[in-house]
């Protein structure tokens, strides 16, 4: 069994620090579900404790499965599972509406050991887009299949299909016809086979905090496991009224998600038409890679260097094969957390918190 050496770092907006470690776990979980503007007094007690919680719960979930053993793929996919079922996020359940009143999701899965790689976009009948995501990586001849191609493949290949009205959550709806009116774009119709909108009432915090955290709420996930490899996968909705059959980086190898043994796993979340043309989550690899950087520095350079500069938002969780975290983000918040074999699960939502 291979013994991992750590540090765990976090970095939000200018603040950069290293917090203590515990030498040689055995493995390791970080993930995020989402960027944004996230800050102290948002949120309710109750709303932030919800959050926590299921962070907590899913960060718990994977580390259970690489306590025992599994790949960190398996805890990568099983982790983001949970969250897609999570109306909180902005992935599977809870999943932001395209203009047009549909949910579209994207998402990819990346191995570190083999440089193997899986992702799906567009699909909208698919409960669990990252296990489509690992079954285009291991039962097809391709990387990404897009919209009814990916679906058609997911009855073939047995994925669990189900009616797009699953996806379908009151608050996200209010958010998509609150930004359709700021844009002066027209509402669709509400979609078919939904409750109608006084069954379920809509917490106007939950609201006004979901258009603070710019509408994102991606979920991602880095792990690496007892025999010291690594994985990445990320899944998401995308951003609220998406035109057009819109792509973002979650799905993109290199853009949303990157892993290799040689560097880093990276998961990233923010506007994703910037995460693409800068290649956000390979660059960060690439600065470990090749210019020897930690994880930290080399997380912090993408995005507080070339993001910022760039005008993107957002934010990147990474990890190397030898059990060093980092969160990196140009926002005031990221939800987020890790946990490591011995320790105590820890999860954080603001920018100040370490
Ligand atoms: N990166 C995602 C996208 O652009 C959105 C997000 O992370 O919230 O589709």
């Amino acid at each position: 069994m291979k013994r991992l050496t750590s540090a765990i770092c976090f970095s939000a907006l200018l603040f950069s620090a290293a917090a203590s470690a515990q030498d040689n776990p055995e493995w390791a979980i970080a993930l995020h579900g989402g960027a944004g503007v996230i800050e102290r007094g948002d949120m309710s007690p109750a709303m932030e404790a919800e959050y926590r919680a299921a962070l907590e719960d899913a960060l718990r979930l994977g580390a259970g499965q690489l306590e025992i053993g599994a790949s960190a793929l398996d805890a990568v996919e099983v982790t983001i599972r949970t969250m897609e079922d999570d109306p909180k996020f902005n992935s599977g359940k809870g999943a932001v509406f395209t203009a047009a009143g549909r949910n579209e999701l994207d998402a990819s899965i990346m191995d570190g050991e083999t440089l193997n790689a899986g992702a799906v976009a567009g699909v909208t009948r698919v409960r669990h887009p990252i296990t489509l995501a690992r079954l285009v990586m291991t039962d097809s001849p391709h990387v990404m299949l897009a919209g009814s191609g990916a679906e058609t493949f997911a009855e073939e290949a047995g994925a669990e299909l189900v009616a797009p009205s699953h996806f379908f959550t009151e608050r996200r709806w209010q958010s998509l016809l609150r930004t359709l009116e700021e844009k002066g774009l027209p509402a669709p119709d509400r979609p078919e086979g939904v409750a109608a909108p006084e069954e379920e009432t809509v917490d106007d915090a939950a609201l006004n905090l979901m258009e603070r955290e710019h509408k994102f709420g991606t979920v991602g996930v880095v792990a690496v496991d007892r025999e010291g490899n690594i994985a990445a996968g990320t899944s998401t909705g995308g951003t609220t009224a998406k035109l057009w059959g819109r792509v973002g980086d979650s799905p993109i190898i290199g853009a949303g998600t990157y892993a290799s043994n040689e560097s880093c796993a990276v998961s990233g979340t923010g506007t994703g038409e910037y995460f693409i043309r800068l290649t956000v989550a390979s660059a960060v690899c690439d600065h470990v890679k090749y210019k020897g950087e930690d994880i930290q520095t080399a997380a912090d350079a993408v995005i507080h260097g070339d993001l910022t500069e760039l005008g993107g938002d957002g934010g990147v969780v990474a990890m190397t094969p030898d059990g060093a975290v980092a969160f990196s983000f140009n926002t005031p918040g990221m939800y987020r957390g890790h946990l490591r074999a011995g320790e105590e699960p820890k999860v954080m939502i603001y920018g100040d918190e370490d």
